[in-house]
């Protein structure tokens, strides 16, 4: 099959592109980097179908990161049968860059020039036709959001791809142009592919070519001694990119006629911008929109309008939908649909319970379908349309461009942590999957700045952790009789938040020591969110969780029944007698170990669900509730009424069985969040990281959480603690600012330095 790559810089609109062409639904992101692996797809309406690559975008094909090795790679290794460089026309001279790039590769190639319909909205004129006079290379107008000019873009990168197309520089008329001409022979002499592309990046000394061709590399290093530029000296780089500048704007340039507007008359992004990234405002208007989203998700108290409502109101009282829209206040959005499909799952599972015992179906059965099945996946499951809110609201925020800008006046906070703004969209990505924000890591240039991100993306809890935090925050409410349970919630997500920031700060002073990158990203124009595009990632994601709760999820608790209802010697267990089963066995052996963090060994014969829960957990966190699902329906006895299909009431009959305290809930929380994150996580991380670094994660991860759970866990306790841990943290602390400031060494804590001490030591 033909297959045509899609290139151009970030945030040029390749997703949206690809996604018009081949009809699939990749994430379009407003922001630069959303796309850092190739995807594939096939655009069916030409004479024979075409696939279609879209690479991660480049500035230019110098790589400095990873993403940019692969785009360079596979326009120079795979040779697709045509090249569609896309263009930002709104922002034609900075993309036109890479364009004179790409021009100087043998391979076939077309211009799009995207976003034509923001450019006609301004009142400019483009000229394509001139411009395409000046390259020498088809050019298209196109808008890849409303599909304008797919098929002209397509039929003429079909015909280009007909014909060879021999690579060609607009660096002619520079002081280096014989240097080029020279290397350009000596690598044709050598049988090198694109000679003339490898020349141009040698005479830039680009780092990668000179380790492919050290012997031409030496001839350019000879050349320098005796070559002098009135501007740039010696340094060919700057040479080359201003040259590929000054054939932009006098040739290129021309081909846009900007609309005659008065000098400073400030674009409706400059105005949005001047509130949205104000000096001072900025990170509290963040801060406040961001507690606006988990407010309208959560609260159960929305506007805390409930001081305003007569004692004891509750809404729809009498009716089916008692208590749905509120019950002491007015409930959120999201806990309006919360309610909801727990009302919709809760009669299902009796239903199915009422017809299995009306046919005589055997008990043991009854128990596999209802309590084992059908608890554990509602128990997960009621959990989604909070899940999908928050997802909403931040694919909004991250559409509009916004999150953007949040990078952008968080960048002076991070430096001081030792990471760059760039570092934020990574993090913000795990707030939904693990998985693909530690892909996303792949922008960031320095490779130990890098690896930290990926350590700490995990404590930036997922939606799989979602149900963890809300169940148990609702258990806690429910038992123990708290109001606003909403606010352990955000309190969670702030603790996993202030976790990576300390763990942050302590490995890039310590193991992880480097130079914070400068952080460079123009900021995209504002727009309105496309809805079909959203609604795109939403159901993506609904599909993702509903199928991982039906197939993993699932099996899980199958398993988990099962294992929980027969005994060592295979014997069926009734509900009363799950002390004696397998799990309660397996749990029970590492229960000891829990008992710093509140849920071991103090808290009795039922105390080794939690453990048990965590376990599960492991392999899908979504797991952990849905263990307690599971489980409920033997343990409640006496301690929940109706059948624990839910969440919250799985929970609260767990804390009614073990008399576990709220201290220890909360470092229950703690640890899950903390700890290993679930099995498709911990893949990623070692793909990315390597094999040792992996294992020294791995480390990390658990130590992290069984730390700070226990710390939660001995100041809820026994608060006189916090003496000691202030002391031991403000130890850390002044240790690791000496160590910053040169006064003391702390590299030889590094566990490379100490086995290697212990090695001479042994000699
Ligand atoms: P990529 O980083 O190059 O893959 O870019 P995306 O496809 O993720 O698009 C970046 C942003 O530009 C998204 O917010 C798109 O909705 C927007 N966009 C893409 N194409 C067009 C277009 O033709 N017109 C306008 N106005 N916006 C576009
Ligand atoms: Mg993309």
């Amino acid at each position: 099959m033909m297959k045509f790559a899609l290139a151009g810089n970030p945030n040029s609109g390749k997703t949206t592109l690809f996604n018009g062409l081949t009809g699939s639904t990749a994430h379009v992101g407003n922001w630069p980097g959303v796309t850092v692996d190739k995807k594939e797809g096939v655009y069916k309406k030409c004479a024979e179908p075409i696939s279609i690559v879209d690479l991660p975008g480049i500035y230019s094909l110098s790589p400095y990161t990873p993403e940019e090795v692969i785009s360079r790679n596979f326009i120079l290794d795979e040779k697709p049968d045509c090249v569609i460089n896309i263009i930002d026309a709104t922002n034609l001279e900075r993309n036109l860059y890479l364009s004179t790039q790409i021009l100087e590769i043998d391979v076939p190639m077309v211009i799009a020039l995207n976003m034509i319909d923001e450019v006609e909205k301004s009142g400019d004129v483009l000229d394509a036709k001139k411009l395409e006079e000046k390259i020498g290379v088809p050019v298209v107008e196109i808008s890849a959001l409303k599909g304008r000019g797919l098929d002209e873009l397509m039929t003429r990168a079909y015909e280009a791809s007909r014909t060879p197309r021999k690579g060609r520089t607009v660096l002619d008329g520079t002081s280096i142009v014989h240097l080029i001409g020279d290397c350009k022979i000596a690598l044709e002499g050598q049988k090198v592919d694109n000679a003339l592309f490898h020349a141009v990046k040698l005479v830039e000394l680009d780092e990668l070519e000179v380790k492919m061709h050290p012997d031409s590399a030496f001839m350019v290093e000879e050349f320098k001694k005796t070559f002098e530029d009135d501007t740039f000296g010696t340094d060919f780089d700057a040479i080359i990119a201003d040259a590929r500048y000054k054939y932009i704007t006098k040739n290129c340039s021309p081909a846009l006629v900007k609309k005659v507007r008065s000098a400073d008359a400030p674009s409706r992004s400059d105005k949005i911008d001047k509130v949205l990234t104000h000096k001072f405002w900025g990170i509290p208007i963040f801060l406040l929109i961001l507690f606006a989203l988990f407010h309208l998700t959560f609260s159960e108290n929305l506007l805390f309008l409930g001081a305003a409502l007569p004692e004891g109101w509750v809404a729809l009282e009498g009716t089916a939908l008692e208590g749905v829209f509120g019950d002491g206040g007015i409930n959120s959005p999201g806990v309006v649909l919360f309610n909801l499909l727990d009302l919709a799952t809760s009669s299902l599972g009796e239903a199915i319970a009422g017809a299995m015992e009306a046919g005589g179906v055997s008990e043991w059965a009854i128990g596999l379908v209802c309590d084992g099945m059908l608890g554990g996946v509602f128990a997960v499951l009621s959990f989604l349309p909070q899940i999908l809110l928050l997802f909403l609201f931040f694919s909004i925020l991250e559409d509009s461009g916004y999150m953007a800008r949040v990078a952008f006046i968080l960048d002076r906070i991070f430096r001081k942590f030792g990471l760059s703004g760039r570092a934020f969209m990574p993090m913000i990505m795990g707030f939904g999957c693990s998985v693909p924000a530690m892909v996303n890591t792949r922008t960031l240039a320095d490779e130990k700045e890098r690896i930290a991100t990926i350590r700490v993306i995990p404590f930036f809890s997922c939606g799989a952790k979602l149900p963890i935090l809300t169940a148990i925050a609702g258990g806690i409410g429910l038992t123990f009789g708290l109001p606003h349970t909403d606010l352990i919630t955000y309190g969670m997500y702030v603790v996993g938040i202030v976790v990576a920031i300390c763990a942050v700060l302590i490995m890039r002073s310590t193991t992880m020591k480097g130079e914070v990158p400068p952080f460079i990203m123009e900021l995209p124009t504002y727009h309105l969110p496309q809805f079909k595009n959203l609604m795109l990632h939403l159901w993506d994601k609904a599909k993702h969780f509903v199928q991982k709760a039906f197939t993993i999820i699932l099996a899980s608790t199958i398993v988990i029944w099962f294992i929980s209802h027969f005994s060592w010697g295979w014997n069926y267990l009734p509900d009363e007698q799950i002390n004696e089963s397998i799990l309660a066995g397996v749990g029970r052996l590492l229960q000891p170990l829990f008992t710093p963090l509140g849920f071991g060994s103090q808290i009795g014969s039922f105390g080794w669900v939690f453990v048990v829960a965590a376990i599960t957990g492991l392999i899908a966190k979504e797991n952990v509730i849905a263990t307690f699902g599971t489980l409920a329906g033997c343990i409640t006895a006496g301690f929940v009424a109706d059948e624990a299909l839910e969440g919250i009431d799985a929970v609260a009959s767990m804390i009614g069985a073990t008399e576990i305290g709220v201290p220890a809930l909360i470092a229950f929380i703690v640890f899950n969040m903390l700890t290993i994150p679930c099995f498709a996580a911990v893949a990623t991380a070692k793909a990315e990281l390597g094999k040792k670094r992996f294992n020294m994660t791995l480390v990390f991860w658990v130590v992290t959480s069984y730390v700070v759970a226990s710390m939660f866990y001995l100041i809820g306790e026994w608060w006189w603690t916090v003496f000691i841990f202030v002391a031991v943290w403000a130890m850390v602390i002044t240790l690791v600012i000496l160590n910053k400031q040169g006064k003391i060494n702390l590299d030889v804590l590094n566990p490379k330095n100490v086995i290697a001490k212990i090695k001479t030591l042994k000699k």
